[in-house]
């Protein structure tokens, strides 16, 4: 298993390939925000571990593996912004699948994956949660924030 942080690095990597092998590493340091020398040390480990091949001045290209791992994480992270989608989450879709993509199980994901192909599979269900959803929210049931406001 890769950290967290190593996922990210791979998952952005794949997804800056678009398809293609390599990618520039200054694109993967700009994309994820972060310095070229963290991103050099990650593109180390990533390299030990045989998920691509790197090294310096050159471009990162992925090896067989990494792009086999690389299309996992992407798909991951679209099957749980579309979770986030279908609950109808205000939230902001991509910042909750960050959120979740490291810490559920692969079961989980799965069993979210049902529901969300289940729901496109039968429309007159998503239609009934969506109006099911908006009731409680007119009338103001649900959870409610617990936490007083910052300046009391
Ligand atoms: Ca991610």
């Amino acid at each position: 298993m890769l950290s967290p942080s190593l996922e990210d690095y791979l998952e952005e990597i794949y997804r800056l390939s678009g398809g293609s092998d390599s990618v520039r590493v200054t694109d993967v340091a700009a994309t994820l925000n972060v310095k070229l020398p963290s991103v050099t040390r990650a593109l180390q480990k990533l390299a030990r571990k045989n998920y691509l091949t790197y090294h310096p001045y050159r471009e990162v290209v992925l090896t067989p593996k990494g792009k086999k791992l690389g299309r996992f994480l992407n798909e991951r992270n679209r099957v749980l912004q579309e979770f986030v989608r279908v609950l109808g989450s205000e939230s902001d879709a991509a910042k909750e699948a960050e959120a979740m993509e490291h810490y559920l199980s692969l079961p989980t994901i799965r069993a979210i994956e049902n529901l969300i192909t289940f729901m496109h599979h039968y429309p007159e269900c998503l239609n009934a949660f969506q109006e099911y959803r908006e009731q409680r929210s007119k009338a103001g049931d649900g959870l409610r924030d617990g936490y007083a406001p910052e300046h009391e």
